[in-house]
């Protein structure tokens, strides 16, 4: 399931400390190492699963529970009524950097569209 490459998979086994937000059966969050926003937390499956590409009919529970993190997280952050964003880079045209799809939740600022 894990992958040893894997920068997330690290932070999941505990080798890489992360600043915790949330915890489920099936997914995990932490806040962002580099913020782009005030709160801007990463939710990931415990599975790893590399891209959005890779993404199969058995994985449908685990990637909709990335969703009720963000929702539960946006309500625990305060967002919930304000707004926030949440967003999924896929490969090198989107700017995905870790190969461990994770969900970025931004919140507390406003965000224009479209994106950049
Ligand atoms: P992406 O570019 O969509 O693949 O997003 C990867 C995100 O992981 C970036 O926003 C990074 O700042 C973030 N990141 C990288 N290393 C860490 C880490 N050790 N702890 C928390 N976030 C990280
Ligand atoms: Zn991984």
């Amino acid at each position: 399931m894990s992958n040893e490459n894997c920068l997330f998979c690290k932070i999941l086994a505990g080798d890489i400390p992360a600043d915790v937000v949330y915890e489920s059966d099936s997914a995990i969050a932490f806040r962002d190492i580099n913020p782009q926003a005030p709160t801007h937390v990463v939710i990931i499956p415990r599975k790893h699963i590399a891209t959005i590409n890779d993404i199969d009919p058995d994985d449908q529970q685990v990637v909709g529970s990335l969703f009720t993190a963000a929702r539960e997280i946006a309500r625990t952050e305060g967002h919930a009524e304000a707004g926030y964003r949440v967003a999924m880079n896929c490969n090198e045209s989107a700017g995905q950097t870790v190969f461990h799809i994770h969900l970025h939740l931004l919140g507390g600022r406003s965000f224009s569209w479209p994106p950049g």
